[in-house]
C-alpha cells in the first residue's frame, strides 16, 4: 500500500481485507489504547504526568480521576519496562478493568506488590520473542533495550525487587527489561518502540515493513544512528513518533515538548531516508481510525 492511500484510508473509512475497524488513541509518553472488534489493548497507558516535586520527592500514586476519565476498558495491558512513565497506572487499571497484564519480571514483581492476582500477569523472557493472542490482536513481544541518556547509562537500571513495597518513588521503578511490540490485527500492522534504544537483528518484520511505526523520540541521540537503524528495521509506510510530550505536565495543560526532540531534525532523517513515508502525530488524547 502506498503512504498516502494509507491516509485516505484513514480518513475515508475504506475497508481493509481484515475487515474490522482498528482505533489507535494516543494517551500521552508512550500510551496508546488500539481497539478492535470490542477488545481494548493497552500499552504502557501512562495518564497520571505526576508533576516534578512527586517524581522526584515524593511517592507516586495513580491519579484514580484521569485514569477513570481516559481509560473506559481494557483486555490487555502490554508493558514495553517498568519506568513509572510507562507502567506507573497499570496496577489501578489492571484492578479496575481485570486486564491481563504483559511484562517483564520487574512488572510481575510490582504487580504482584499491588496484589494483582498472578494468573491475570504474563512474563516475557529477556531471550526470546515472545507470541501471544488478544481478541483479534497477534502480538510479538520482541527484547529491546532503552536509551542510555543518562550520561551514557540507562536511568534507573535494574529490576523492581519481589520485595517492594508501594507506592514508591520514582526511582523505585527500576527500568527491567525492555520490549517491543510488534502488533497485528485486522489486516493492519502496528511496531510500538517505548525507548529509543534497539535490537537490530531481533526486530520481526517481514520485507513488506509495518504499516504504522509508534515510535519514542526522547532521548534517541543516545543511540547512534537511531532513526535510520529503526527505519530499516521495520520500513513503516507511517512513522508515528510519542514520548516527545513534556510528561510531567497534567494531560488537559497544554503539551509542551520534551527537551532536546528535534522535531524538524526528524523529519529531515525520515525524509532523507525515504520520501514515501509519511510522519503522522496526533494530539493528546487523540485517535486515529483505520480500517
Ligand atoms: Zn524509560
Amino acid at each position: 500500500m502506498h503512504p498516502t492511500d494509507f491516509e485516505e484510508a484513514a480518513h475515508t473509512g475504506l475497508t481493509a481485507p481484515g475487515g474490522g475497524l482498528v482505533s489507535v488513541r494516543w494517551l500521552g509518553t508512550a500510551g496508546y489504547e488500539l481497539r478492535c472488534d470490542g477488545v481494548t489493548l493497552l500499552i504502557d497507558p501512562y495518564l497520571t504526568r505526576a508533576g516534578y516535586r512527586r517524581v522526584f520527592a515524593g511517592s507516586l500514586r495513580s491519579d484514580r480521576a484521569i485514569v477513570d476519565r481516559e481509560i473506559a476498558s481494557a483486555d490487555a495491558i502490554l508493558v514495553s519496562h517498568s519506568h513509572f512513565d510507562h507502567v506507573l497506572d497499570v496496577p489501578y487499571i489492571a484492578a479496575r478493568t481485570g486486564a491481563v497484564v504483559y511484562g517483564s519480571r520487574s512488572t510481575a514483581n510490582l504487580m504482584a506488590a499491588a496484589g494483582h492476582p498472578a494468573e491475570r500477569v504474563v512474563t516475557f523472557e529477556n531471550d526470546r520473542i515472545s507470541e501471544l493472542e488478544v481478541g483479534p490482536f497477534r502480538i510479538e513481544a520482541v527484547p529491546s533495550q532503552h536509551s542510555p541518556f543518562a550520561l551514557g547509562r540507562i536511568p534507573y537500571p535494574g529490576d523492581i525487587p519481589c520485595t517492594c513495597e508501594l507506592p514508591m518513588p520514582g526511582r523505585g521503578y527500576r527500568c527491567g527489561d525492555v520490549f517491543n511490540f510488534a502488533v497485528r490485527v485486522a489486516g493492519r500492522s502496528f511496531y510500538h518502540l517505548g525507548s529509543a534504544g534497539l535490537v537490530d537483528d531481533l526486530i520481526p518484520v517481514g520485507r513488506d515493513g509495518v504499516d504504522v511505526l509508534l515510535l519514542c523520540i526522547a532521548a534517541r541521540f543516545a543511540t547512534p544512528d537511531f532513526v535510520p537503524r529503526v527505519l530499516r528495521a521495520t520500513r513503516p509506510r507511517v512513522v508515528m513518533p510519542m514520548h516527545y510530550d513534556n510528561f510531567l505536565r497534567p494531560l488537559d495543560r497544554t503539551m509542551q515538548l520534551l527537551p532536546r526532540t528535534k522535531f524538524g531534525q526528524l523529519i529531515d532523517d525520515v525524509e532523507r531516508f525515504d520520501r514515501q513515508m509519511v510522519v503522522r502525530t496526533l494530539a493528546l488524547g487523540g485517535r486515529l481510525d483505520v480500517t
